[in-house]
């Protein structure tokens, strides 16, 4: 499956050295790159990509959970390219506007749930939720209660890694960094697999749940609500090993949200534009947020774009209420990023790539996926729409996992790769997140892929 074409690989040797040599790469340990050269990716179509030596991979995490309508498409390149001709920069500060962004602000408001009308833009989901971060005091500021400040997250969340987002975020490596921003705070997650793990048995789903959620309330109540300004929280945790919480979670986080008067925030960066089979993770649980921090997806990472998705409530206390906002980024709905937007959205609308994915391809992936559970190495399989995780674990029935020090999910991500396969791995949580535009022949060869990387990791295991 991986052709090595005669020709190509000529120039890998010369991009491995100058980017060994001058590329300080996010989320890499320098010292091991070191050692191991960078796979360099030089092209892409669909749903595929080609290395630098020629070597095709079925791109099982579309990029960074990001390139949902799949690699290639014209109607992106020529919006760029349309948009680059036309205006190739213009800001929106001052009471200026272009086109792009104003069609791709109309958009937005029909594509999210109906009381949600206005969009604030950034580069990304980071700048997104320092946008959070900075509207939810402006609100509460605004509404003359300044001392409702916290904000409550959930250990194990990420959204993002500026110094407020990975504050927000819940990545106890990433706070042992530099620390956190005050006023931010963590309660647990809804992770039901983790809890039987720790626990070493089995544990009623619905009753976790409703017990995570109510930690919530719990520490709304220890902080006093005077003092809380937000929960925030992914529809389903994506970076943390997409975790899909039990049906009673939302149920319950939805009432406690409504019992308090606080914001809520979705961060819909990986669950928005259709990655569950809903266009919004908050479609699929009815959250009703306030606040909806979204970028990947947004323009199926083609240029990066993102923004926050206002509702009307707080719209108003902003527009009428409070005055100028002294917040903006040189490229808020910068015009190419806008008009590549508006061209991804309007072709999902045309492909009905949301329908079919409801209808047709995530029940498949769900279905297939699942059979993975019989494989020995494999303590759980969960997942939602086009999102999904195998848990690998040392003993199935007593919930028990490897030791971290063997690498087992490193391990199988290597020989995801070595077998035409990117799948991620969080630990030992093997996660996928693919292009929306799989067909089922596509997740037939997923599969089988997958099935052979775990063959070959129980092998080395021995
Ligand atoms: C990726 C991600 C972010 C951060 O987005 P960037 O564009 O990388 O800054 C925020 N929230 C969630 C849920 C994400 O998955």
């Amino acid at each position: 499956m991986n052709q090595q074409s005669a020709l190509a690989g000529s120039n890998t040797a010369r991009w491995q050295g100058l980017d060994g040599a001058h590329h300080l790469h996010p989320f890499t340990n320098p010292k091991d790159l070191k050692q191991n050269a960078a796979r360099i990716i030089e092209s892409a179509q669909g749903i595929y990509l080609t290395d630098s030596d020629g070597n095709q991979y079925l791109d099982a995490m579309a990029g960074l959970w990001c390139v949902n309508m799949g690699y290639g498409r014209e109607e992106l390149i020529e919006a760029a390219h349309a948009q680059m001709q036309q205006l190739p920069y213009y800001n929106a500060f001052f009471k200026t506007s272009h086109p792009p962004v104003a069609e791709l602000s109309a958009l937005l408001a029909k594509v999210t749930p109906a009381h949600m009308n206005h969009t604030f833009f950034t580069s990304s989901g980071s700048e997104a939720n320092d946008t959070v971060v900075r509207m939810t005091w402006r609100y509460w500021d605004i509404l003359g209660k300044p001392e409702k400040r916290i904000i409550i997250s959930r250990k194990n969340a990420y959204h993002g890694s500026t110094i407020a987002a990975s504050s927000l975020g819940g990545m106890a490596d990433m706070h042992q960094q530099g620390g956190i921003i005050p006023d931010i705070v963590h309660v647990e997650q809804p992770y039901w697999f983790g809890k039987r793990v720790e626990l070493g048995t089995d544990l009623d789903a619905g009753e976790f749940g409703r017990e995570v959620a109510q930690s919530i309330a719990d520490k709304i109540e220890e902080l006093g609500e005077n003092r809380v300004a937000a929960f925030i929280a992914e529809p389903i945790q994506g970076a943390g090993g997409v975790i899909v919480p039990p049906d009673s979670y939302w149920t319950e986080v939805k009432k406690i949200c409504a019992q308090y008067d606080i914001l809520f925030v979705a961060d819909e960066v990986i669950c928005g534009f259709g990655r569950t089979g809903h266009w919004f993770g908050s479609d699929l649980y009815d959250l009703k947020p306030d606040l909806m921090p979204m970028a990947k997806g947004l323009s199926s990472g083609y240029l990066p774009i993102g923004g926050v998705m206002v509702s009307d409530k707080v719209a108003d206390v902003l527009i009428d209420q409070g005055g100028e906002f002294n917040h903006g980024y040189t490229y808020s709905g910068h015009p190419v990023c806008a008009a590549v937007a508006v061209a991804n959205i309007q072709l999902m609308q045309r492909e009905n790539i949301v329908e079919i994915v409801h209808d047709s391809t995530a029940p498949y992936l769900q279905k297939r996926i699942r059979e993975l559970g019989d494989h020995p190495l494999v303590g759980e399989v969960r997942g939602i729409g086009m999102l999904g995780a195998i848990e690998l674990v040392e003993d199935k029935a007593g919930y028990k996992k490897f030791h971290k020090d063997r690498g087992v999910g490193v391990i199988c991500r290597g020989h995801c790769f070595d077998n035409g396969l990117v799948m991620r791995a969080v630990g030992d949580t093997m996660i996928m997140s693919p292009p929306l535009i799989m067909q089922k022949s596509d997740i037939d060869t997923l599969l089988e892929r997958a099935w052979k990387s775990l063959d070959l990791t129980l092998k080395d295991l021995a």
